[in-house]
């Protein structure tokens, strides 16, 4: 048996180094940022009015002054205006402030009315203009060649809004992997039909392409295959040859790869001409029989490949140790950090394996990091127990029993 973190370099040096796209602002938000975005124009693009109200030269806009008012500025209103002194603009938010002004009063103080359609022949000003009052120069937000966004960013509605301003229509990114998922059983039956006596629903295609896209990267399902070398090797090998949603960079597999007979994977991928794969067995529990390596298409694509056990929590488990920190990493996004937590009731161990046991952290204590309780019982097959976990507690493989209140690292399921 090879230890876990053994199997975790194996497994991280086979998920592919991120490469970059550029992604539409529309589809960017929740993609990291490849590189830094500097901006291509200033922000604002040009010096432009805060108020509604009147472009004047300070000087001459004094409480009680009345200037004859000789243009009016609508935002969007592109020609260069000079004010020509002794006389006043009116002026919108937003609209081009004309040359030679150097203040707005807004409207509110002016015997203007608010919301007057056409401009007044003359304005009184019922407060004294302050020079560079309620303007907002070109570049005051962002100038022109200023890193605006920075590599390594996640991209959220902010961010989609800044690029946009700055008339981007698409971000750099990183490219996510595409996992291709692949379940395997002739017991299995898809959810929704009839189910026959003797066989049961597939469940790990669902959760472990739930598991990826929560990861981050997308996920694509192949229909689950039945326990034949040769089906799999078909179906397999014609989608890593065709293009599909996009080109696969990681193939997942689930089951038959155990020591029984009518071990699907295991035989498939020991065709040299099919796989380069190494099954080994893992010192934990759950998840002991585990494989990882590079498999050979017919059409000649060599595709990283992690088969896990069948078990459904055996998978899932194996999924959050060996496969969801190296996605992050490749993503560039943090992982949820492992914390410690006290122990709220004993535990017993399997002595030289790796122990993750579902449990939950106290809720009062989510934040607080103190309480954990295992939940259900260790059995791989208990998928209740799993579904009703939010951590793993990780005990080391030479540990037999921990005492109630021993602190523990805890592994959290979930954001
Ligand atoms: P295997 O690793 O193929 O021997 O499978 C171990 C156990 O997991 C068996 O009880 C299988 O029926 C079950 N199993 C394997 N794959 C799946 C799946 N995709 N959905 C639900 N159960 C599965
Ligand atoms: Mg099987």
């Amino acid at each position: 048996m090879i230890p876990v973190d053994a199997h975790r370099a194996t497994v991280a040096a086979l998920v592919p180094p991120p490469g970059t796209e550029d992604v539409p602002l529309t589809a960017a938000v929740g993609r990291v940022l490849a590189s830094d975005v500097t901006a291509p124009i200033p922000l604002p693009p040009f010096t432009n009015s805060a108020m509604d109200g009147f472009a004047v030269r300070a000087a001459e806009a004094t409480a009680e002054a009345t200037l004859p008012v000789v243009a009016d500025i609508p935002a969007g209103r592109t020609d260069s205006l000079t004010l020509t002194p002794g006389t006043a603009h009116r002026i919108m938010t937003g609209a081009m402030l004309p040359d030679g002004a150097d203040a707005i009063v807004p409207v509110e103080a002016t015997d203007s009315p608010r919301g007057a359609s056409a401009p007044p022949a003359t304005v009184t000003f019922t407060e004294s203009a302050t020079e560079g009052r309620f303007l907002r120069h070109a570049g005051s937000d962002v100038a022109a060649g200023d890193v605006a966004l920075a590599a390594g960013t996640v991209v959220g509605p902010a961010q989609v809004g800044l690029a946009s301003a700055l008339g981007l229509a698409t971000v750099p990114a990183r490219t996510r992997p595409h996992v291709l998922v692949l379940s395997t059983g002739s017991e299995l039956v898809a959810p929704g039909e009839p189910l026959p006596h003797g066989r049961i629903y597939e469940s790990n295609s669902v959760m472990l392409a739930a598991a990826v896209t929560a990861a981050g990267a997308t996920a694509e399902v192949l229909r689950f295959v039945p326990d034949d070398p040769a089906h799999l090797r078909r179906e397999l090998g014609e989608r890593l040859d065709a293009d599909g949603p996009a080109p696969v960079d990681l193939v997942v597999t689930s089951g038959g790869v155990s020591a029984g007979a009518y071990e699907v994977v295991r035989e498939a991928l020991a065709d040299r001409d099919f796989g380069e794969v190494e099954f080994v067995k893992v010192a934990m529990q759950p998840g002991m029989p585990q494989g990882a390596g590079h498999v050979l298409s017919p059409g000649g694509r060599r595709v990283p490949i992690v088969t896990l056990p069948g078990n459904p929590v055996s998978a899932l488990v194996s999924f959050e140790v060996f496969l969801r920190p190296p996605l992050r990493a490749a993503l560039g996004l943090p992982d949820r950090p492992s914390r410690t937590a006290e122990l709220g009731s004993g535990i017993r161990s399997i002595p030289g394996k790796r122990q993750f046991v579902r449990a939950r952290l106290t809720p009062e204590d989510r934040n607080r990091n103190e309480s954990v309780i295992p939940v259900g019982e260790h059995g791989s097959h208990y998928l209740r127990w799993m579904a009703s976990a939010d951590c793993l507690i990780d005990i080391a493989p030479q540990v037999v029993a921990l005492d109630p209140g021993t602190v523990v690292t805890v592994i959290p399921l979930a954001d």
